[in-house]
């Protein structure tokens, strides 16, 4: 159903005709989502507008003839393509503007084209960054925090990004411009509540809302000081490069422990002692594949049962100080309590592998090669609660995985998951990923399945382990675990999109 011209030709007077698009090559690039992934209904047309006001203008055309639209940047995830027919799809990348940088309140006002590799590598210049999820460096930094999810490898140190949301400004669905928070009263960017009761979690809470409530057009994040040098220390080419900061300063530390348990208690140990930036229990076959540079290499590494071996239940930690006496002292501290809990250092090429790439703590170059496989991402649980209820959510993977397993369906990792810490151990986050066969017939059943499976035990057992998705199928079911969140989600979406358009589902 092509867009009719009276309303495509009113959208063009708003951006221009250089940044409208309706032309079937066009809208052929933006359908084709990550190859393992569903294939989404194409847009009838994609706009790329300059500003807040662009923006306005296009989310009111769009009320005025009930036509659904769906911002994005990067497209990275299976939300961020239109949900249904008919929609028109605002690629936000023209708008990539770092607007300030402000060193003495640590603060960064951003535009939502702006990409991970951009505002990182600018921030080391001035001695400042931020939690970076592991999405790659082409990544939105304002979707990751207004719109989407939020963890990230530092968050041990650190915390998610909607932590470090210091103000928004926010087309409403149905075109209103509103500002939240300190800049509500023209008192600049940095605080993103009040005056009164907040309105920032209609924006975000603990995930964003994937598009359904508008267009964030600006965000300010707060910011954390930087203990390394003012740019990478590069060596090599991409995807052969190398990036090692001072071991005086920097060092990673890999563990492999014999239980799970174990492995938590060294997790909340370390976050008690408040040492260290990065502490992870790590995916061992996305880390495989993150080790080699193709599928070939990928296949032998992981039959060799090296990283089974050495990274089944290990403990990353990447520590991270001012000077090298913090160092000495962080270091001994970790070291007794590993020997408490009872692990012990894993094979020497294996942590070359994190020596030698540095930057898998702070801004993950290569983490598309996770697509590698199966060409899609496809993640389950993602939700956060205590660190010892993230591991209770672990051990009862396999009572649902092995089955997969066992039928051939997907990779034989049934200890494919991470769970990392926030805020030294006040709570964590678990992600468990997988790779199915996609040569089945049935390949493109394969992960609805799978994830499928993961919400159903996580019911039976009511643990807290899936985040509530964009889906609302998948949302009701879990919302009893949430307080029956889904509903309000559902009257606060009918309040402020009374026409249903911002990327309904
Ligand atoms: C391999 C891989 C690894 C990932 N790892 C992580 C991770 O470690 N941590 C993590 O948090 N996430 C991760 N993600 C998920 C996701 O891609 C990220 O959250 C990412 O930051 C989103 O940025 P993007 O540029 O891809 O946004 P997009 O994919 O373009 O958009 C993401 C969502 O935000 C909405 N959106 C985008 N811009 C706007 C806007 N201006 N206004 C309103 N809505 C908007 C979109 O509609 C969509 O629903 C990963 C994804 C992949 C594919």
């Amino acid at each position: 159903m092509p867009l009719p011209r009276p309303i495509y030709e009113e959208l063009e007077r708003v951006v221009g005709v250089e940044n409208i698009s309706d032309r079937p090559y066009i809208l052929a690039g933006i359908r084709a989502a990550m190859p393992g992934g569903p294939k989404p209904p194409s847009p009838e047309a994609v706009l790329l507008p300059g500003s807040t006001e662009e923006v306005r203008q296009i989310v009111r055309i769009c009320n005025r003839y009930h036509v659904p639209y769906i911002a994005t940047v990067s497209s990275l995830i299976q939300f961020a393509y239109p949900s249904g027919p008919g929609t028109v799809m605002l690629q936000m990348k023209r708008m990539n503007q770092i607007e300030e940088i402000n060193v003495e309140d640590r603060y960064a006002v951003i535009q939502p084209g702006v990409r991970q590799g951009q505002l990182f590598t600018e921030l080391m210049k001035v001695g400042l960054t931020y939690p970076v999820a592991a999405v790659g460096p082409a990544g939105s930094v304002l979707a990751n925090f207004a719109c989407s999810s939020g963890d990230n490898h530092g968050q041990h140190g650190a915390s998610r990004t909607n932590r470090y949301l210091a103000g928004i400004e926010w087309i409403e669905p149905t075109g209103e411009v509103v500002r939240l928070g300190s800049l509500a009263n023209d008192d600049g960017w940095f605080c993103a509540d009040g005056p009164g009761p907040s309105l920032r979690g209609l924006i975000k809470g603990f995930a964003g809302q994937w598009g359904g409530m508008g267009v964030v057009t600006r965000i300010a994040i707060s910011l954390n000081a930087w203990r390394g040098p003012r740019a990478f220390p590069t060596e090599g080419r991409s995807p052969a490069y190398q990036i090692r900061l001072d071991k005086k300063c920097h060092k990673v530390l890999i563990f492999k422990f014999p239980t799970l348990d174990q492995v938590r208690d060294a997790m909340l140990e370390i976050g008690k002692a408040e040492i260290g930036q990065a502490v992870l229990k790590y995916f061992y076959a996305t880390a495989a594949l993150l080790a080699t540079e193709s599928a070939n290499e990928f296949w032998e590494l992981w039959n060799s049962g090296l990283f089974q071996k050495e990274l089944s239940l290990p403990l990353y930690v990447f520590l991270s100080t001012w000077s090298p006496e913090e160092m000495e002292y962080e270091e001994r501290v970790l070291r007794d309590i590993i020997a408490e809990t009872g692990g012990e250092a894993v094979d020497e090429q294996v942590l070359r592998i994190y020596e030698d790439n540095m930057d898998f703590f702070m801004l993950v170059g290569f983490l598309q090669r996770v697509l590698r496989l199966g060409g899609g991402w496809a993640p389950c649980k993602l939700s956060a609660d205590s660190v010892t209820h993230m591991f209770e959510v672990a051990k009862a993977i396999p009572d649902f995985m092995t089955e997969f397993i066992e039928q051939g369906k997907i990779l034989n990792a049934p200890n494919n998951f991470q769970i990392i810490p926030l805020e030294y151990g006040h709570s964590a986050h678990i992600e468990l990923l997988f790779l199915w066969d996609r040569t089945r017939p049935d390949a493109k059943q394969i992960p609805m399945e799978f994830m499928r499976a993961s919400i159903e035990a996580d019911i039976k057992n009511g643990h807290h382990g899936t985040m509530p998705p964009g889906i609302p199928a998948a949302a009701g079911a879990l919302g009893h675990l949430y307080s029956n969140s889904q509903r309000w989600a559902q009257a606060i979406k009918n309040a402020f999109d009374p026409q249903g358009v911002s990327n309904p589902h």
